[in-house]
């Protein structure tokens, strides 16, 4: 199969899961996750209709974007040291892997110097994996307060990462306890703070995860083949 038709038989699977899990297939958005793949899978995808591409490198995605003329929306999606966040300032319109103040503090110093606000995902260590990055369940209402004082920031959900299983059904209860969270986080009714995203749900989970609420899923391996 080509990168087109997979891309289209994976939007058929999200309209379809959102669908059987009772909700508006709408609210539910594809992000084509294209690390480690070349300029001209990204542009083939985005002719099949994606517009939406998830990075995971600072200095890949750079040379990326540079060769990509076509209209498209960037989301930054890996670990960012705040060193690099400089070379992405302006050219994603989502982070989904804020998972400290020092980090979002340097988001907010480079967005401010463009004179506009970034938006941001808290990523949430929700089973605890030593060998995952974001912050831990605990931790992330005292974040969130902190981040939500930051005026270049807008902080429109969380994202989280499960540890891998063979059965999708091992990851529902990682997926169900970070939509518990959003709607804690969102009773604390924070200054620029919305909570309206749920990033969560990759090639061999996603349709568990649209039942659990997500509204972002991350797909890269089903669109763009193994890496
Ligand atoms: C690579 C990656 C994905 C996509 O994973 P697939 O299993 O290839 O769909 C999603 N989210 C993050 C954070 C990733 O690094």
């Amino acid at each position: 199969m080509t990168i087109a038709e997979r891309v289209k038989e994976t939007r058929q699977k999200i309209y379809n899961a959102a669908v059987a899990a009772g909700r508006n297939p709408d609210e539910v958005s594809l992000v084509a996750v294209s690390k480690t793949r070349p300029a001209a899978d990204i542009i083939e995808c985005q002719a099949a209709g994606q517009y939406i591409f998830g990075e995971n490198y600072v200095q890949e995605f750079a040379v990326k974007a540079a060769q990509i003329e076509c209209p498209l929306e960037w989301h930054f999606i890996g670990h960012l040291q705040s060193n690099k966040v400089k070379n992405i300032a302006g050219l994603v319109t989502l982070i989904h892997s804020v998972d400290r103040l020092s980090l979002a503090e340097e988001i907010n110093r480079q967005w401010g110097k463009l004179g506009s606000n970034c938006n941001i995902l808290l990523q949430v260590n929700v089973s605890g994996e030593k060998t995952k990055s974001g912050t831990t369940v605990d931790d992330s209402i005292r974040l969130v307060r902190d981040i939500s004082q930051l005026p270049h920031i807008r902080v429109k959900g969380l994202m989280t990462m499960p540890p891998f299983f063979e059965d999708p059904e091992e990851a529902r209860p990682f997926f169900a306890e970070l939509k518990m969270l959003s709607e804690q986080i969102k009773e604390e009714k924070l200054d620029n703070v919305e909570m309206q995203e749920i990033s969560m749900g990759m090639s061999g989970d996603f349709e568990v995860a649209i039942q659990e609420g997500a509204t972002l899923v991350r797909i890269g391996t089903a669109i763009f083949g193994s890496r």
